[in-house]
């Protein structure tokens, strides 16, 4: 039996028999949708901690939905509570003056995006817009704008997080500064952020951004390698670059190039010359709104297939990384055809001047001078989907494995790849599934927070010493 709704709660308690119920549990992954026994729509803190308190009482684990865009589950709940912020948490209030943006934890970036620039005003977020803001800021996050604002996490400002006894409490350089310190990159470990703070940039009306496309092939990807390193090297910091290695709708291997540049299209064909020399099959750049530049890849992404991702970091684009994934993407046609699978290897080029200015402990994310790779599977039918995840799984294993041994500068032992691409074998279903998996969670948790890790579970055991949070890279609190 569900639990009851707690009397004083003011939003919506979905059981498995409501209407609304099936759309609740969805999520944007097929496969991380799990059944709930209940899932609370908060409107106001209050309803948070609520919702917390009844969940606690009633021995459920807890789980908090923002954008809903985790493949490994961490926003779902098999048998216990959800809280879903997504409802009536989404707003987006600017304040021009401090140049700040109110985010309700709910929010997705094309909220923040769009109101934002109704001001003229934008900040570092998600370069796909129906991504959550609460999930990926939590994580680190880094979009088009970090080669000139850093991380996500360097643009926020304050939080409002209702904790795991329920209390509501500010988070920023003045207020209880070890949370501050610890929300920013440690994902869902600390509470529930129903409101975010971020800071604003001003923002040119329009931007230079679209696709080039190559021909999948090993020679053409190695010229095309020589340019991206040159640009690499370079590190502009009003531009960057996302990499995919993946089929074209002809199902043939390709090469496509997102490109961003901060200013207009006349300057930015200058900066990208190189590219457009190339030749390539394909050019969608163009001079867009600045709003619109983070919808350019929706298309490719949409809700409701199944995907399974994992990450890992190179410490710089290189040929000898890319080419066996090209290779292994073409030489595997028949496995992509027959499990009806796109497998695509994104390559994140964000210029590291900004993100690497700061000290490396200013926040719990572990900052370093790498590159993020996503190893991304996604196909839509439903049958077999267990045999398919399955192969799936193990397909990109190999490539990541693949990718890792290419590169002699990234720590092989601990390259766990960007936290907010955890696979589905890190996030724990459960309390239990953190508890009893302790040791194994423990060394992948010291794996992303490295040296941070000894601090994290000390600030754990002062706000959560009972696990009540526990689906992302799991902190323990630190024993006494
Ligand atoms: C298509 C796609 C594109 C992406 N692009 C980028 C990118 O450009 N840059 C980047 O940095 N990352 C990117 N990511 C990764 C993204 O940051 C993570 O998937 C992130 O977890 C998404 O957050 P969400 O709120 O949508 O997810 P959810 O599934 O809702 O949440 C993910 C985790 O965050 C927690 N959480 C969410 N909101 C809150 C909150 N308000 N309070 C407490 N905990 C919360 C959840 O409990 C869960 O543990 C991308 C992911 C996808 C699928």
């Amino acid at each position: 039996m569900p639990p009851d709704c707690p009397a004083s709660f003011g939003g919506d308690w979905l059981s498995p028999t409501d209407p609304s119920y099936a759309s609740a549990i969805s999520r944007w992954a097929k496969n991380a949708e799990r059944r709930a026994a209940v899932v609370s729509c908060p409107r106001t803190p209050e309803d948070v901690a609520a919702t917390i308190k009844c969940a606690r009482a009633h021995g459920l684990p807890l789980a908090v939905r923002g954008g809903g865009h985790s493949t490994a589950g961490a926003s779902s709940s098999a048998g216990g509570v959800v809280i879903d912020l997504s409802v009536y948490m989404r707003h987006v209030r600017v304040d021009t003056d401090a140049k700040l943006a109110y985010v309700g934890g709910g929010a997705v970036w094309k909220d923040v995006d769009e109101e934002g620039m109704k001001y003229g005003l934008a900040t570092v977020g998600g370069t796909v817009n129906h991504t959550g803001v609460g999930g990926l800021v939590l994580g680190g996050g880094f979009g088009h704008l970090s080669g000139e604002y850093g991380f996500a996490v360097d643009n926020l400002h304050a939080a409002t997080i209702v904790t795991a006894s329920g209390e509501t409490v500010r988070a920023s350089a003045e207020d209880n500064p070890d949370l501050f310190w610890a929300i920013r990159g440690s994902g869902c470990n600390f509470g529930v952020v129903t409101e975010f703070q971020l800071r604003m940039h001003r923002q040119r009306r329009t931007v230079f951004a679209g696709v080039v496309v190559y021909p999948g092939t090993v020679e053409v990807l190695e010229k095309v390698m020589q340019v991206v390193e040159g640009w690499w090297r370079a590190s502009p910091e009003r531009e960057s670059i996302i990499q995919f290695l993946t089929l074209g709708p002809d199902g043939k291997p390709a090469c496509v190039l997102a490109l961003f540049w901060n200013g207009s299209e006349e300057e930015g064909r200058v900066h990208f010359k190189p590219f457009f020399d190339l030749g390539p099959v394909m050019d969608t750049c163009t001079e867009i709104p600045y709003e619109q530049l983070n919808g350019l890849q929706n298309a490719q992404v949409p809700h409701g297939q199944h995907y399974y991702m994992k990450g890992a970091f190179v410490s710089a684009p290189a040929f000898r990384s890319a080419s066996p994934i090209l290779s292994y993407i073409t030489s595997n046609l028949d496995t992509w055809k027959e499990l009806g699978v796109t497998p695509t290897l994104a390559f994140e080029y964000i210029p590291l001047g900004k993100t690497m200015s700061v000290p490396l402990d200013t926040t719990a994310y572990m900052r370093a001078p790498v590159v993020s790779t996503l190893c991304m599977m996604a196909w839509r039918d439903d049958d077999e989907a267990e045999r398919k995840l399955e192969k799936v799984r193990a397909i990109a294993n190999v490539l990541v494995q693949t990718l890792v041994e290419s590169d002699a500068g990234v720590d092989k032992g601990t390259n766990t790849g960007y936290g907010n691409y955890l696979s589905e074998e890190v996030a724990a279903d459960d309390v239990t599934a953190a508890v009893t998996g302790e040791k194994e969670k423990a060394d992948k948790s010291l794996a992303l927070f490295g040296k941070h890790y000894p601090r994290l579970r000390e600030i754990k055991r002062k706000w959560d010493p009972e696990l009540v949070w526990n689906k992302w890279y799991v902190v323990l609190p630190a024993t006494a």
